[in-house]
């Protein structure tokens, strides 16, 4: 077998790439990753080709895998999010994408003659997983929060009546940390007799601090979701994407078919399943459980409400919703969206303020915006 050493010109481009990864990382305010994770423990384990292949719930021929940490995480969301005792299901995905692709699936499964219905403040792998599923699909203005217009929901659905619905609900939107209301949407779904209905709620955000959040918003199993979806690397945090996604196991039974060559139930939406995020999920619940999550909570509380006041000694009025760790302000120079990486839409920019993002941070951010304002574009005079 030929293995050769790295070439020098080759061991550059690694050295230079770790060298850019570390500086980028420091500068990173506007995307939802923490960053305060160690899973050095771990390493050992990279030596081993971890594949969680078929159904964490069943036995499967391939033994180099981490199903049982992965039941452990399923069951530490499932009773997070008020599942039943007995009839919960659910498995690690490759992300809170692939999460909510599994949830609109389960939807369709049960009712293939539904209309989806999702907010315009909607995360844009919503569409797409619609496209592939070939669903009709209505999408309901949102209010100025971020929040679904829940009269405008109503107004649509009072047209489609005689339809199934799935409703795909948002716990934590992408621009402002909105989180929709899942019982006035249940509500009023029951209101117009629409006996046929799934809700899925897309948490990728917020779930993993969502019991949390004071005042409350509903959004859990109790509340009436058939399933939630949340992205692991967001506030959890992990060197490698993931999501999990928590359904009633009833759900899940009817799209079940066996499949010999794995030996087990083919549920899940890859074939190959990564075994090692299951490890870092695991690890890290471990590490924090449910009391650290709240700590990881509050803390970035404290830093979006110190960001908001440090914003306001400089004049920029800045916002959150209720709850929030996102902070929404108007749009910063460019200067200062590349080097913090914010993200901008229009109008706004938002900083997150993960559980890694400290009061240092904010102040270095709002020196450069200081030193880097906007600069208003001279009005263009037609003739
Ligand atoms: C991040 C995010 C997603 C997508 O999750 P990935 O883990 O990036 O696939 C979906 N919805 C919302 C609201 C998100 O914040």
């Amino acid at each position: 077998m030929i293995v050769k050493e790295l070439k020098p010109e080759d061991k550059d481009i690694l050295e230079n790439l770790r060298i850019n990864l570390d500086k980028n990382n420091e500068f990173m305010l506007g995307y939802p990753v923490s960053k305060d994770f160690d899973y050095q423990e771990l390493i050992p384990f990279f030596k081993f080709p971890i594949n969680n292949v078929g159904d964490p719930f069943e036995e499967g021929t391939n033994k180099v895998q981490t199903h049982f940490m992965e039941r452990e995480v399923v069951s530490f969301f499932a009773k997070l999010f008020r599942a039943e005792i007995n009839n919960y299901w659910g498995y690690v995905t490759n992300g809170g994408s692939e999460s909510n692709l599994y949830g609109l699936y389960l939807g369709r499964e049960l009712y293939p003659k539904a209309m989806v219905y999702y907010s315009d403040a909607t995360h844009y792998s919503v569409r797409k997983n619609i496209e592939l599923l070939n669903i009709p699909s209505i999408v309901i203005r949102s209010q100025k929060s971020g929040e679904i217009d829940y009269e405008d929901f109503e107004n649509v659905i009072k047209l489609n009546r005689h339809r199934p619905a799935i409703v795909l609900t948002t716990f934590g939107t992408t621009m402002t940390e909105a989180k929709d209301d899942v019982s006035k949407i249940k509500n009023t779904l029951i209101h117009y007799g629409i006996q046929d209905h799934y809700i899925h709620c897309d948490a990728a955000l917020s779930g993993s601090y969502g019991v949390f959040v004071e005042p409350r918003v509903p959004f859990d199993f109790v509340d009436g979701v058939d399933s939630i979806s949340i992205s692991a690397h967001k506030f959890i945090g992990a060197p490698i994407p993931a999501g999990v996604i928590i359904t009633k196991k009833s759900n899940r039974d009817r799209v079940a078919k066996g499949v010999s060559v794995i030996g087990t139930l083919d549920t899940t939406i890859t074939g190959s399943r990564n075994g090692h995020s299951v490890l870092f999920l695991w690890y890290a619940l471990k590490k924090y459980g449910f009391e650290g999550l709240k700590q990881r909570y509050h803390h970035s509380l404290e830093v979006a409400a110190y960001c908001i006041q440090k914003l306001e000694t400089i004049g920029i009025e800045s916002w959150k919703n209720p709850g929030a760790i996102t902070v929404i302000l108007p749009r910063v120079s460019n200067e200062v969206i590349l080097k913090w990486q914010l993200a901008s839409q229009g109008a706004i920019s938002h900083i997150i303020c993960m559980p890694n993002v400290t009061k240092i941070q904010i102040d270095e951010l709002i020196n450069d915006m200081v030193k880097f304002p906007v600069i208003e574009q001279p009005v263009a005079v037609h003739f």
